[in-house]
């Protein structure tokens, strides 16, 4: 059995990870390091910030280590709030802070197009850093709906949907989203170069 690292301290994305690793892979998370802390997101890109958030847990636990990044990017915000998503209305807001800024920076706009991109970076396999990238289309709505998901889901209705990311469902948004996506990619990159 070996060993990597996930730089996230959430269970619930280890488990789902934890799910499509080579069975002699066996996950630990920052959870499991005493002194580690959350990494540091301070690259301009979502391929940065998973890159440093990786290369953290690499070198905290001297494993192979991976880390994501999500955002959400609007077409008329010129891509905002992207990288910032998960503080796009303050250091201390939350989701509801987020959508609220998100649905007054749109107001009265019907070019409401956007993405949620995922990116996922892989170190100390191969000799560079291995990224991988997942995209969900679809556009804002005008006001929250449903109850499920987190993050943006209640405003975000995905493409050829009428509903919104939170009234779809887990099983729904499972199969269609920017993070599933990124996670079949890594999953088919991993059963072709890992054994
Ligand atoms: P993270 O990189 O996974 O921590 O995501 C950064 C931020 O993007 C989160 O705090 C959420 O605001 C948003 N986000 C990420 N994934 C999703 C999603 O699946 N649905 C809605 N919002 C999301």
């Amino acid at each position: 059995m070996k060993n990597w690292i996930m730089a996230s301290f959430n269970p619930g994305k280890i488990a789902e990870f934890q799910a499509l690793m080579p069975q002699d892979i066996h996950l630990i998370s920052l959870k499991d390091i005493p002194q580690a802390v959350s990494p540091e997101e301070s690259g301009d890109t979502l391929a940065e910030n998973a890159e440093l958030k990786a290369n953290y847990a690499a070198q905290l636990a001297g494993l192979p280590a991976f880390a994501d990044d999500t955002g959400l990017m609007v077409d008329a915000l010129n891509g905002a709030p992207g990288v910032h998503s998960a503080r796009y209305a303050g250091l201390t807001a939350n989701h509801s802070d987020n959508i609220l800024k998100l649905l007054n920076a749109l107001q009265g706009r019907t070019d409401r197009q956007a993405r949620f991109e995922t990116v996922l970076c892989l170190v100390g396999v191969m000799p560079e850093p291995v990224f991988f990238s997942g995209i969900l289309k679809g556009t804002i709505a005008s006001e929250p709906k449903g109850s499920g998901g987190f993050g943006y889901d209640s405003v975000f209705i995905p493409e050829g949907f009428t509903q919104t990311l939170a009234e779809v469902g887990a099983e729904v948004k499972n199969q269609i989203s920017h993070r599933g996506n990124a996670m079949k990619e890594f999953q088919n990159w991993l059963s072709k170069n890992v054994r």
